[in-house]
C-alpha cells in the first residue's frame, strides 16, 4: 500500500492523482471471474472508492448475460408494495422541487431499469406519463407493462432519442455496476430537459466506515466483487456532475444509517426550489 503502489489503476473519473489500495476483497459469488479478488482503492484527489482492476468483459457477461438477477423477493406482493411506496414516493419529492407539470406528464427515462420500478411508480400516477426503460439485460423487457418503450441495449442506442428529453432519467442501484460511469451520464446529460434532473442512488460506505477497515467493507450488505464495481462520496459525485456539465443540487447518505446515498444531477442555473428555501439562493 502507498501512493506509488502500481497496481491501482486510475480513478475512473479521470484524476490526475494516483489511487491507493486498501487491501484486497475477496469476490463474493463463486461464478469464473478472471480473478479471485479485486483490490479496493481510494482515489486521493476526489475519494472515490472503487475495485481495482476493472472487471474484464467476461467477468461481466458472467454477472450479467449468464446468471439472472431477479430472485422471488421482487415478485412477494409486500416487497412489491414496499419498493412501489419507497419510489413512488422519490417520484413525488422530485415532481415538486422540480416544478413538473403532472397533468401535462412526465417523460421517464429509467437506466440500468431491470423491473422499471420507477416506471411502474409513474405509470401509477397516471397514464399521462411517458415510460422509456433501459436495459443491457433481456431479462425484464417482456416483463413490464408499465413502460412505453423498453430498450434493451445500451444507454446510447439510437431507439431512445425519439423519446427525449427526459425530466426524470433514474438510476437506482445502477451506477456501482459501471466500468466507466462518466461514459454512461454523459449520454444521459445529452437526453435531459432543461427542467430534468438525473436521480442516483446507490451504495455509499458501511456503517462505521473507519478509513481502510476491511473487515468492515467485507460485512458491508452492498460489498458485492466484483459487481459493485465504485462507492461515490459528495466530492466524487460532484466532479462526476460537473464533468458531464451538470451541477450536483441535491446529496444525502443518510440512506440506511448511511449505506447508501441519493444524488440529483440538474443541468447548471436550474437548481430545486428545495435548494432556494434551505440555501435562499436565487
Ligand atoms: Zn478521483
Amino acid at each position: 500500500m502507498g501512493v506509488d503502489d502500481p497496481v491501482v489503476r486510475p480513478c475512473p473519473l479521470g484524476c490526475a492523482e494516483r489511487g491507493t489500495s486498501y487491501g484486497t476483497l475477496e469476490n463474493t459469488v463463486g461464478y469464473a471471474f478472471s480473478r479471485k479478488g479485486y483490490d479496493l482503492a481510494r482515489c486521493g484527489s476526489c475519494k472515490l472508492i472503487y475495485l481495482s482492476p476493472a472487471p474484464t468483459d467476461a467477468d461481466l457477461r458472467a454477472l450479467y448475460v449468464e446468471n439472472g438477477q431477479f430472485g422471488d423477493e421482487y415478485t412477494d406482493p409486500k416487497r412489491v408494495e414496499a419498493i412501489l411506496e419507497y419510489i413512488g414516493h422519490c417520484f413525488d419529492r422530485l415532481a415538486k422541487e422540480r416544478g413538473w407539470n403532472m397533468s401535462a406528464g412526465v417523460r421517464v427515462l429509467e437506466v440500468g431499469a431491470g423491473l422499471a420500478w420507477m416506471c411502474r411508480a409513474a405509470k401509477l400516477r397516471g397514464a399521462q406519463h411517458k415510460t422509456v426503460a433501459q436495459d443491457v439485460s433481456p431479462e425484464a423487457v417482456e416483463a413490464c407493462p408499465w413502460v412505453d418503450k423498453y430498450v434493451h441495449g445500451y444507454v446510447s442506442d439510437a431507439a431512445i432519442d425519439p423519446y427525449a428529453p427526459f425530466q426524470l432519467i433514474s438510476m437506482t442501484h445502477v451506477i456501482e455496476h459501471l466500468v466507466d460511469p462518466r461514459s454512461v451520464l454523459a449520454e444521459c446529460r445529452a437526453r435531459l430537459a432543461p427542467d430534468g434532473v438525473i436521480f442516483i442512488t446507490a451504495p455509499h460506505r458501511p456503517r462505521e466506515w473507519r478509513e481502510g477497515d476491511l473487515e468492515a467493507w467485507r460485512k458491508y450488505s452492498y460489498n458485492h466483487v466484483p459487481a459493485h464495481i465504485q462507492y461515490f462520496s459528495e466530492g466524487s459525485m460532484r466532479k462526476l456532475a460537473e464533468s458531464v456539465g451538470c451541477e450536483l443540487a441535491y446529496w444525502s447518505h443518510d440512506h440506511e444509517g448511511g449505506e447508501a446515498f441519493e444524488a440529483w444531477l440538474t443541468p447548471p442555473g436550474k437548481r430545486p426550489s428545495l435548494w432556494r428555501r434551505l440555501f435562499g439562493a436565487g
